[in-house]
């Protein structure tokens, strides 16, 4: 302070009203060793990813311009589409399956909503907060949506639009029809929009060859990168068919016309989160290393292994073989094992943490990205082996 006195500047610190809180330090908090995540997300990440994340940079200019079209063409293989519109939304899957339905969803707009749990209804409950109204398909007992269901009601009623899970994460289903359902509705001229959240990058998804007008996924799933960022592509003719609408859009940072201003011109919409897509960029960049091809052969080879693994072990599954979710498998709880002791023994005495089901009595192991690692496989069966053991043991 003397040194500012000489300059004849006085200052004064008003006292604050509260006193600064007692702190606590990371490391003091979060779990040591860390612990393995193999549950329907997040996923463990890649050493590049994890560095990838700490970079701050502007996010206008030419550095980030390479980015972006890296980005972009690295998307799109993986995406397996031609079209250019294709960007990150800073915000979970969930922010991207909102943009993709405030897009197309306005009051009067009839939605056709494929509806095999959790996820897909989240559809539903966007579409009727935007004042669209919903009818929804269900699939007769545990299956996935068969397209002749599709058919039957398409051809009573138009529609405007289809939404569908690819992988419906919260009971381990897949929808296995999901490429005709996608041709057929477009041959009814609906705009369909897809969920690819737990499958793209896991296992053969072909945007173009489909007929899907927007697809999207989260950081932390498939692509092992971070969550609170999404990928999400628009088909050239949807995009043109927005781009005219002439409803006003009920979001400012989700409005996909003002999102493209900064993927499509470089021209500032919002601070773009540059770690995030840093981490993004990083995952897709060893997806195409890696090539899908080979890629999905690791990811079936592991899946299909815990799942024999687990079969010995004397467990069940929720979903039947031919509707089985590879990339987050559901397994029924075994009669008198408590769900929830169950994860939180594995998390305790293993730091293998899988997840619960919300409603249904099972536990779901995930299969994405680097969790389809054998050193983590094996990991996960040892620690619920022996969570199981410990639980016969206390029966
Ligand atoms: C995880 C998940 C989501 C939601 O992802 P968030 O990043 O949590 O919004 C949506 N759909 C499916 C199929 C998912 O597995």
């Amino acid at each position: 302070l003397k040194y500012f006195e000489l300059l004849g500047l006085a200052f004064k610190i008003n006292k604050m009203n509260y006193d600064p809180p007692k702190t606590v330090t990371l490391s003091a908090i979060l779990p040591n060793p860390s612990i393995l995540l193999m549950g329907a997300g997040p996923v463990p990440i890649s050493e590049e990813v994890k560095k990838a994340s700490g970079i701050v940079f502007s996010h206008l200019g030419s550095t980030m311009q390479t980015i972006i079209k890296n980005l972009q063409t690295m998307a799109r293989y993986v995406f397996q589409t031609n079209s250019t519109r294709i960007l990150a939304v800073a915000g979970p899957a969930s922010a991207s399956m909102e943009m993709a339905m405030s897009s197309l969803v306005w009051p009067g707009r009839k939605v056709l909503v494929v509806n095999l749990g959790t996820f897909s209804q989240r559809f539903k409950d966007m579409t009727e907060g935007l004042g669209g109204s919903v009818t929804e398909v269900k699939p007769l007992g545990i299956n996935f949506v068969t397209e002749a269901q599709v058919k039957s009601i398409l051809e009573k009623e138009s529609f405007d639009v289809l939404t569908i899970v690819h992988g419906e994460t919260s009971c381990g289903i897949q929808n296995m029809e999901l490429s005709k359902i996608t041709k057929l509705a477009k041959s009814y001229g609906l705009k369909v929009v897809v969920d690819v959240v737990v499958t793209v990058s896991c296992m053969p998804v072909l945007m173009d060859e489909w007929g899907i007008d927007i697809m999207f996924t989260g950081g932390q799933k498939g692509i092992s990168a971070i969550a609170g960022i999404s990928l999400i592509a628009f088909s050239e003719s949807v995009f043109e068919f927005i781009q005219n609408r002439k409803e006003l859009f009920p979001h400012w940072c989700l409005d996909i016309r003002r999102a493209w201003k900064f993927w499509g011109l470089g021209e500032y919409h919002y601070t773009a989160p540059v770690p995030g897509i840093l981490a993004l960029y990083e995952g897709l960049r060893l997806i195409c290393e890696e090539t899908l091809e080979v890629r999905f052969e690791r990811h079936l080879k592991s899946s299909l292994f815990l799942q024999d693994e687990i079969e010995k072990m004397g467990l069940s599954f929720y979903a039947p073989r031919y509707c089985r979710l590879n990339s987050v498998v559901a397994i029924n709880t075994p009669q008198g094992v408590d769900t929830k002791a169950l994860i939180a023994h594995m998390i305790k005495f293993s730091s293998v943490e899988i997840s619960g089901a919300f409603g249904l009595s099972i536990f779901r192991i995930g299969q994405m990205g680097e969790q389809c690692r054998e050193e983590n496989v094996q990991r996960t069966l040892a620690a619920l082996k022996l969570a199981l053991e410990v639980n016969f043991f206390n029966l």
